[in-house]
């Protein structure tokens, strides 16, 4: 299994700190507000990697954020009249409502950051007492000089990161490239510490759940490309600073969504949300995949509407197969696969995925696969190919987390399709054509 590793700047063999089990960590999402399509990249990207690890027989502990404490919750809240739990809950909820219309999972450990103050308090004292972090009238500072290698992740020296990056003036910091770990406020939510009543910065709520979650370096940790700089950076600095390792093994990181050329921003008025998406968002989450994760995507509805028809055509082809097995009694679940073909089709599937992920070749490989169903279904029916043909499209489709709806048929759907069967068989067009309309009805052709 080789992984890009954005820490090494390399594609690495990858392998996990304990047998058979991986520790995963990806940054979630402020909840202000819904979900644009570009938040979408990540929540179904890291779910395939999830998916594909645990296909593979690997025990995997998926972690993910919730930032529910943070300057536009405050405001949110202020301009609604309402609590910033008001907020932050309505926001979850209506996250989730998107993670699992995208066919992502939802059933991973979701840590919050109000639930984790103590913890968040504790860390920030461990780097002041270390002398990796410094107060200044109530609000504490990371001294990122204490940190050699401050910059190697994002692959930045500190004088083009002083350059590069736009830093307010606050006379306070002994480098402007030092970062807030607390601010020392009344306004909005806030808690009791040993430096201020105030909140924590955005960066040590991540390195505080994953060390109190796991206890140790993980495998992975994911994001956007968008938080290399500085909310990764400062995440491995920390841990360096009180717990002497890098945080994550592995530091995987997806490349941005533009809509049609343009960078997609909330400020500009250009945003395309989840839950408006029009179409079927398992072909929208296609489309997510028909690009490797590290590069770009341009989106427009015609990139988009390509994928609406291929689903169509898979979704068809695979509730036709089982549908067919289903009929006549044949469904076999537990079929071993001998078939020369279908076998190398997922040999190509997960050689594809073994190399850092590349989803654009793995649904090459489910399209093929998708052709020798087409082939032996024009055929006569043997079922032995059939039934293998179905387990291996429905292991793709299960780690791409493109899910068929394959159900039971009833007696009467089996009743139905017998009437059709026979009518043809009579030459009774006219009755054919009426049922015929009737399975087009329940899906069932
Ligand atoms: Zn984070």
């Amino acid at each position: 299994m080789k992984i890009f590793n954005s820490y090494t700047n390399s594609l690495e063999t990858f392998v996990p700190h304990h047998e058979g089990q991986i520790s995963m960590y990806v940054c979630g999402p402020t909840v202000y507000n819904y979900i644009h399509i570009g938040n979408a990249r990540p929540v179904v990207f890291f779910d395939v990697v999830r998916r594909f690890f645990e296909a593979k027989g690997y025990n995997v502990n998926f972690v993910s954020n919730f930032t529910d404490v943070d300057d536009k919750i405050i405001q949110k809240a202020k301009n609604e009249g309402v609590s910033e739990l008001d907020v932050s809950n309505r926001f979850i909820k209506a996250f989730l409502n998107d993670v699992e219309n995208l066919g992502s999972k939802t059933d991973y450990i979701k840590p919050r950051v109000t639930e984790y103050m103590p913890q968040i308090i504790a860390y920030i004292k461990e780097m002041v007492d270390k002398g990796f972090a410094y107060i200044v009238d109530g609000d504490v500072f990371f001294s990122v000089d204490k940190i050699a290698e401050y910059g190697h992740l994002s692959n930045r020296k500190l004088e083009d990161l002083l350059a590069g990056s736009r830093i307010e003036v606050n006379d306070k910091k002994h480098n402007p490239l030092d970062f807030v770990l607390w601010k020392k406020t009344t306004e909005g939510v806030h808690w009791d510490s040993p430096f201020s009543i105030g909140r924590p910065g955005w960066h040590t709520e991540c390195v505080t759940m994953i060390d109190d979650i796991f206890g140790e370096e993980i495998d992975i940790h994911g994001g956007g490309i968008d938080i290399i700089f500085p909310h990764h950076e400062n995440e491995i600095a920390q841990s360096l600073a009180c717990k002497g390792h890098r945080c994550a093994n592995i530091w995987m990181h997806n490349g941005r969504l533009n809509l049609e050329g343009e960078k997609m921003s909330k400020s500009e008025g250009n945003v395309v949300w989840v839950k408006d998406i029009s179409v079927d968002p398992l072909a929208f989450r296609m489309f997510l995949l028909s690009t490797h994760y590290r590069s770009p995507i341009a989106y427009s509805q015609e990139s988009l509407g390509n994928y609406v028809n291929e689903w169509q055509r898979i979704k068809k082809t695979v509730s036709g197969l089982f549908i067919a097995l289903d009929y006549n009694s044949v469904y076999q679940a537990k079929i071993e696969i001998g078939d020369l073909d279908i076998v190398a089709s997922i040999q190509a599937f997960d050689e594809a995925m073994e190399t850092d992920f590349n989803t654009p070749n793995a649904l090459t490989a489910l399209n093929q696969t998708i052709k020798i169903i087409n082939n032996i279904m024009r055929q006569k029916p043997n079922y032995q190919r059939m039934n293998q043909g179905l387990k291996a499209v429905n292991y793709m489709l299960d780690i791409l987390g493109l899910s068929v709806a394959q159900l039971p048929l009833s007696e009467e759907d089996k009743n139905l399709i017998h009437r059709w069967e026979a009518a043809r068989k009579a030459k009774d067009f006219f009755l054919a054509d009426a049922i015929r309309s009737e399975l087009a009805k329940k899906n069932l052709i």
